[in-house]
């Protein structure tokens, strides 16, 4: 799911996003409460109708973004109380009062609230904060019984895992929150810089636990490599800036690693970034003018290269869901996982 914090996937155009073929794109209730605030957005028909998005939207509560980005916030058994990081002013989010916020935004997927504890941690925090997350997973599922879709279409609910990378935490929250009704399961919490043999790990035991027949959802991960182990692991879903993030600082994702244009090889290089891709800039651009463009500061690369680096996320999910359907995914993720880590594609 290419990430749309704010409403707009950075620097490609919902017209792109449709032809690439991405069918589902985050936002944050976070950042849309704060700004343009859910008010306008109810005033507008919804975010679908507010951003020209006819695909699905999945909003992510926020609570990621409270813990990371807002200073002085307060938790208690209510909820959170913070400071916004765009003008200091304060506010509280409940369980209760972001199902109402993702209600008047009208995302196809709600995320719960929940606390993301940093790592490291200790288990006696991780386990304090998994309960309360839980807790706060409950009233979230009282409150959708309490209120309706304001835009006449199904909100599907998700909880989230949390437990940092402490094995009985996550099993213990694994298990409760398998019992209560929810429409999937993400596992949160992870990609928070811990090794990747750990974030494995937690996975593995998280999807071992979670129904097989709801979706389940990694949280914020990551690299090709880490998205082709995850779903190893039984995971269907994932959320990462990095194809957008990492594209506007010029790199780019290939089946043969990673390049960027930055790079002064590149600099008379005319060949297409990656001769295996279908996207708009390797059809029509050489790597010298891609180069150029960044040299240059300008807008069309951080285009081009948004677009790129989607594209081969897309197209390396597709390629991994067809070789489940074929029954191959093992030998052919073994194949991919040659090439695709290296720090710097084969220049042959
Ligand atoms: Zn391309």
């Amino acid at each position: 799911m290419p990430v749309g914090t704010q409403g707009t996937v950075k620097a490609v155009e919902q017209r792109e996003l449709e032809h690439l073929g991405a069918r589902i794109i985050l936002g944050n209730a976070y950042h849309l409460y704060l700004r343009p605030g859910t008010a306008l957005i109810e005033q507008a028909g919804g975010l679908h109708r507010f951003i020209g998005w006819s695909g699905s939207l999945l909003t992510d509560s926020g609570g990621y973004q409270v813990f990371s980005l807002s200073d002085l916030r307060r938790i208690g058994e209510e909820g959170v109380q913070f400071k916004s990081h765009l003008d200091g002013s304060t506010h509280v989010f409940t369980p209760e009062r972001v199902i109402d916020i993702e209600r008047s935004l009208g995302s196809d997927i709600m995320m719960v609230l929940d606390e993301c504890v940093p790592y490291p941690t200790d288990e006696a925090y991780a386990s304090s904060s998994s309960a309360l997350t839980i807790r706060w997973a409950e009233r979230s599922r009282v409150r959708i019984d309490q209120t309706r879709p304001l835009y006449g279409s199904k909100q599907a609910l998700f909880a989230i895992v949390q437990g940092s990378v402490f094995e009985q935490v996550r099993e213990a929250a694994a298990r409760q929150l398998s019992a209560m009704e929810f429409d999937g399961f993400a596992i949160g919490g992870l990609s928070v810089g811990e090794p990747a043999d750990q974030m494995y790990r937690i996975t593995e035991l998280c999807t071992s636990i979670l129904p097989e027949d709801r979706p389940r959802y990694l949280m914020g991960v990551g690299t090709p490599e880490n998205i082709l182990e995850s779903i190893a692991r039984g995971v269907d879903m994932f959320d990462c800036v990095l194809p957008t993030r990492n594209g506007r600082n010029a790199v780019f994702f290939t089946r043969s690693g990673k390049l960027n244009m930055r790079n002064a090889h590149h600099g008379a290089d005319f060949r297409p970034v990656d001769a295996a891709c279908s996207c708009y800039g390797c059809r029509s651009f050489t790597r010298a003018y891609i180069r150029h463009l960044f040299k240059a500061g300008e807008i069309l690369a951080l285009q081009l290269a948004s677009m790129h680096n989607l594209t081969f996320y897309l197209q390396l999910v597709a390629d991994a869901r067809k070789a489940i359907l074929d029954r191959r995914f093992g030998s052919w993720k073994e194949t991919a996982l040659k090439t695709l880590s290296a720090e710097e594609a084969d220049e042959s």
